[in-house]
């Protein structure tokens, strides 16, 4: 029977102090932060209007301004609180500590006497409230600021936002559910938030609602065709017929293709694999296994980007992977971050955090430029200016990142996830004392946590210090030069003079030879613990006990399935984690007509500039084709030998604007 492995450390557990991301993580809350926040406050002149913040005000009756903005405004500043949140424990800061406790303050005043929240509707249109779930996303804000409320709580321990959202979650308890009134969300996010709530209040009625509206979906008659046919009014052009945009198409455990709005559905999919956990539902981890591998096996780009449709921000079918009219959100890789690693609580299997590393050192950073004040929505793998962001088909593809969204998902969901980075770099496995959390319905008690762990799992290869309950205490030093050199140190210091428990550390699948030593000791690797893609290590462990990995980090050439029409013939370049790309700047124009050779050796070399920073490129010799004067020929076009200077993929678009390509043709 499946039940959860693991389960989430507190984020002050693991101290980052790593020479990668401690950069991302300053950058957020120094940089990032504070200017998102002068966004939702509309501080700043030369960006896309937020309002968020206002909108709250009016809904206060403090202003009588007028709403502005998407219907799901409020998830801004919920998404902006949440990073705040995670950001305080990295680095205390009393004054925006403040500043947020007023915002708190004014979203409890826009709360309505039952519980509501909801600045839209309770400016807007009161007398739509609950009507449209498909469109109007009121449960979809609700999640977020749920989430907030929980992160705002674990963080600094109070309960201002807890309180608010408790008594909207009991709001949304009264009305929905089993002998009550049906809906489902159309966008997806309040299921996976209710078990956060869940976990941090231990009401069992969050659980038991998260499961209501999970179970829901798909089911028949279908809840937005009948929504559609009560209520008689739209809000969006759209209707509740295409089924497989809200994942509707069938029960989710019946499920087996990932489908759809692509950040719906890792929403989604990241609450079935944790409610599977939760209550120990086999049927719905083998849902997920399925949609896990129809996503990352036939679906995903190289830089763990989803949805290659603009249509829908969805997937399209199988093998559907276009570079250049690609979608690839960055709030679905994001998405997808999320849904592996509830799935790798689930199982310790380096299938899921090898998909976790690829999505966040590639298509999670690229969403954000290298100074953190510009924005990707969109991530593609091939980018031609002039047609790229002006063309109909290419339109929604830009070239440069800007600074701010009408539509603002993307940048504040970059910001909570980095600063809470933590969690998804160690594990501690669960007691055997835990117990399952009765089913919908029944009587029994919630669940109890141990204060003990057998196990600690590295997912990911971040320097820094964790301090975790393993064997009754103990503190992993990680000291490594990842992503750019594949060395890691892992020093072992336990409360005691000896503590046994189990390092358990992913092997990653990219690495095809590696060195494992203990105490100097180079371990025999026939001899090694190896389950699923991570090295076990159980041993009594004393003061200064040092495990040290090696990893070979080449440049490999990577190969689409051949069944991927758009990369047929190409390669693309990787080195350890990173997908390469090769840009203008570096390259020159009209980078379609660059071939690499089989041959051609292919090296790393330190490099660094004024705006990129230091990095490893990619060096090789390859060949450019001439363009002559005619559009066919028979003569093949004539070849010259050029020099090829690849960058990793998070860092393009931070130079002058020109064109940037992942996938080479290979000759
Ligand atoms: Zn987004």
């Amino acid at each position: 029977m499946v039940k959860k492995q693991e389960h989430e450390i507190p984020l002050t557990s693991f101290r980052i102090e790593d020479d990668f991301w401690s950069y991302f993580q300053k950058l957020v809350t120094d940089v990032v932060i504070p200017y998102q926040e002068q966004i939702l406050n509309d501080e700043l002149p030369d960006v896309e209007k937020s309002h968020a913040i206002e909108n709250f005000r009016i809904a206060a009756g403090k202003s009588d301004g007028e709403y502005y903005g998407m219907v799901f405004q409020d998830s801004d500043v919920a998404k902006w609180l949440e990073a705040v949140a995670y950001s305080l424990t990295l680095n205390p800061n009393p004054e925006l500590e403040k500043r947020a406790d007023d915002i708190i303050e004014l979203i409890g005043q826009a709360q309505q006497e039952d519980g509501y929240l909801n600045t839209y509707f309770t400016v807007k249109e009161p007398e739509h409230r609950w009507q449209n779930l498909h469109d109007c996303h009121e449960l979809y804000c609700a999640g977020h600021m749920i989430e907030a409320a929980v992160a705002w709580y674990e963080s600094t321990g109070k309960t201002n936002l807890l309180d608010i959202m408790c008594r909207m979650a009991d709001h949304i308890d009264n009305r929905f559910g089993k002998g009550k009134v049906r809906g489902i969300p159309g966008h997806e996010e309040i299921e996976l938030a209710l078990l956060r709530l869940y976990r941090a209040t231990g009401e069992e009625r969050y659980l038991h609602l998260s499961q209501y509206f999970i179970d829901e979906r798909g089911t028949q008659p279908d809840y937005f065709e009948e929504e559609e046919k009560n209520r008689g009014w739209h809000f969006w052009s759209k209707d509740g017929s295409d089924k497989n945009y809200a994942q509707n198409y069938a029960p989710v455990r019946e499920q087996d293709h990932a489908t759809g709005h692509s950040v719906r559905a890792m929403y989604l999919y990241t609450a079935m694999a944790d409610l599977a956990g939760e209550i120990h539902d086999e049927s719905l981890w083998q849902a997920c296994l399925r949609l896990f591998d129809s996503t990352v096996n036939r679906q995903m780009y190289l830089t763990g980007g989803i949805g290659s449709s603009v249509h829908g921000e969805a997937f399209t079918v199988d093998y559907d992977l276009p570079n250049d009219t690609i979608y690839a959100e960055t709030c679905a890789s994001i998405g997808l971050v999320f849904f592996a690693r509830r799935m790798l609580e689930l199982k310790p299997d380096r299938r899921f955090s090898d998909v976790m590393e690829r999505a966040l050192y590639n298509g999670v950073l690229s969403g954000m430029q290298h100074d953190g004040k510009r924005f990707f929505y969109v991530n593609p793998l091939e980018v031609i200016p002039g047609l790229s962001g002006v063309q109909p088909e290419y339109k929604h593809v830009i070239p440069k990142r800007p600074k701010w969204y009408a539509c603002a998902c993307c940048p504040p969901n970059v910001s909570r996830l980095l600063t809470s980075l933590s969690a998804y770099a160690w594990g501690e496995s669960v007691g055997q004392n835990d117990k399952a959390p009765s089913p919908a319905g029944s009587e029994n008690e919630a669940a109890a946590s141990t204060d003990t762990c057998d196990t600690v799992y590295s997912h990911l290869y971040i320097g820094g210090t964790f301090t975790s309950k393993a064997g009754g205490g103990v503190t992993i030093r990680t000291e490594t030069g990842y992503p750019w050199d594949g060395a890691v140190c892992y020093t072992v210091t336990p409360d005691s003079a000896a503590s046994e428990f189990t390092l358990a550390v992913r092997i990653p699948g990219w690495c095809r030879d590696f060195l494992v030593s203990l105490n100097g000791q180079v371990l025999d690797t026939n001899s090694l613990d190896l389950r699923d893609g991570y090295l076990y290590v159980n041993r009594s462990w004393t003061n200064g006990d040092q495990l040290k990995l090696s990893f070979d980090m080449p440049v490999r050439r990577v190969y689409a399935n051949p069944l991927v029409r758009e990369d047929a013939g190409c390669v693309a370049l990787m080195r350890g984690p990173l997908v390469y790309c090769l840009e203008q700047e570096d390259n020159g124009p009209q980078l379609q007509t660059v071939r690499l050779p089989k041959d051609s050796i292919l090296t790393a070399e330190n490099a660094s500039d004024p705006v990129l920073g230091s990095y490893t490129a990619v060096r090789a010799t390859a060949l450019r084709l001439t363009p002559g004067d005619d559009l066919y020929s028979d003569e093949p076009p004539k070849a010259e030998e050029t020099v090829l200077h690849a960058v990793p993929y998070y860092l393009w678009g931070n130079r002058s604007e020109g064109e940037m390509r992942v996938w080479i043709p290979e000759v």
